[in-house]
């Protein structure tokens, strides 16, 4: 006789309401529903839900292939090759729905590489086959639109309750075949706050190097969930804990190791970091081009001080350390050109802070990235920075003066013009503080 417990957690048993999903996810599991198929909620949306907090997307899983659901929804996108998926759009929400799927080894149509990568996975197969290609326990639990239970075949609600993050299956083959589950283990770690199974956590010492296959496309999207998502500072400790920083972001890992003052450098990504968890919390826009300047910086200062022996100016010093930082990461983390020009800009402006009279102050306060610019020299004056404290101080009683007393300071230096000026008095009644401003 059977004894284990039935998969099946009827409605009055679990805490998920209809009232916490979005409209057009349960538009899109009724209609799946009423045609016939079956239609459930899972991932990080069950996941969230059960966990009482917001979700930040709901995905669907279900028997209908992609071109059915193509052929019920009017405003769906199929996507995809190596995981073929519908995509149905509501203005700026996107439902995804995807086709329950096989996996094991011996399923034909699935393709790995020498390393046991997976190539392809679109062999469908049924719900509970869905399941065991699913990463986690905790994301493997379905919501079903049909009687509104919650479905667990793996354990899901336990570790849920235990704040246990467990790979499916033979963590060793589960890395092999996506090593991104690594990232994943860590930011799931570090945004829920969890543990890793210690038999998640044992393969990663000695398969985290497979992380180097993998595109720097997909890479740089999972650094941006990483650090943009609300919980940065979590996933700097998580990624360094785990160390995965030095497969992830090498330059980076690098400097925090070999910088003169490692205290130094790793404060300042910390500052950066919870700058940013501030501002998703506060529900404020960011920048990415600001997140890679900032998570940069320790390296490209690395870099000027080895190129400071050939006595250049600063500007000139921090445009070849920044190329140079840049280059370095280009080769693991495809960071998009426009993103990279602005992550220049921010640094290459940095030593015009230090200028506080004349025509410069102006022209320089009339930057389109004037706003980004400068809240970076905030970030580098909050994490301890002696001279950006200084011109932070300076700046900050500019930015504050009134428009007349800003053009005394920037009207063209006089005789005798080499002496800093003093700063405007600031206007009173303003809250100071570090932004990172939207691009
Ligand atoms: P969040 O959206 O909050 O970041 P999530 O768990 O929904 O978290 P998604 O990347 O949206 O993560 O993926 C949805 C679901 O698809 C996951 O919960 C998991 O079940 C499955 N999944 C995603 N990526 C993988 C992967 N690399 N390997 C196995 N399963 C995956
Ligand atoms: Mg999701």
């Amino acid at each position: 006789m059977d004894s284990s417990p039935s998969p099946i957690i009827p409605r009055d048993a679990h805490c998920i309401s209809r009232k916490n999903i979005s409209k057009n996810a349960l538009n899109v599991l009724y209609r799946l529903h009423e045609a016939g198929f079956r239609a459930c909620l899972v991932g990080g949306g069950v996941r969230d839900l059960l966990l009482g907090r917001e979700p930040k997307d709901f995905d669907v899983a279900t028997d209908a292939t992609p071109e059915q659901v193509r052929r019920l929804f009017r405003n769906c996108r199929l996507i995809g090759r190596r995981f073929r998926l519908a995509h149905v759009l509501f203005g700026k929400e996107i439902v995804e729905v995807a086709t329950f799927r096989a996996a094991g080894d011996d399923v034909p149509g699935r393709a790995t590489d020498e390393q046991g990568r997976l190539l392809r996975d679109n062999v469908y197969g049924t719900l509970e086959d869905d399941v065991q290609r699913r990463d986690f326990t905790v994301n493997a639990l379905y919501y079903d639109i049909a009687d509104f239970s919650v479905l667990d075949y793996v354990g899901g609600m336990q570790d849920l309750q235990d704040g246990v993050l467990r790979l499916l299956g033979d963590p060793e083959t589960r890395y092999r075949e996506d090593p991104v589950r690594m990232l994943r283990a860590a930011r799931f770690a570090a945004k829920l706050g969890f543990r890793l199974h210690p038999d998640t956590e044992r393969p990663m010492g000695e398969l985290a190097e497979l992380l180097e296959g993998i595109p720097p496309a997909r890479l740089f999207d999972e650094c941006v969930k990483l650090f943009h998502t609300g919980h940065g500072v979590a996933s700097l400790h998580e990624l360094r804990r785990l160390d995965l920083l030095r497969w992830l972001l090498p330059p980076v890992d690098a400097a925090l190791q070999y910088t003169r003052d490692e205290g130094a450098a790793l404060h300042f990504i910390e500052t950066a970091l919870a700058n940013t968890d501030r501002r998703v919390a506060e529900g404020l826009p960011l920048s990415t081009a600001f997140l890679f300047a900032a998570l940069l910086w320790p390296v490209v200062v690395l870099h000027a001080q080895v190129l400071a022996h050939e006595g250049q100016p600063d500007a000139i010093l921090l445009q070849q350390a920044g190329d140079e930082a840049l280059r370095v990461l280009q080769s693991r983390i495809a960071i998009p050109r426009h993103l990279q020009l602005l992550t220049r800009e921010i640094w290459e402006m940095q030593p015009r802070f230090a200028l506080h009279q004349g025509r410069g102050v102006a022209s320089l306060y009339g930057h389109p990235r004037f706003r980004a610019a400068y809240d970076f020299l905030l970030l580098r004056a909050q994490s301890g920075e002696p001279q950006a404290a200084e011109d932070a101080a300076w700046w900050t009683a500019f930015v504050e003066a009134s428009p007349e007393q800003q053009q005394g300071v920037s009207a063209p230096a006089g005789e005798g013009g080499r002496k800093r000026r003093r700063a405007p008095r600031r206007r009173k009644g303003k809250g100071e503080g570090v932004a990172t401003p939207a691009e």
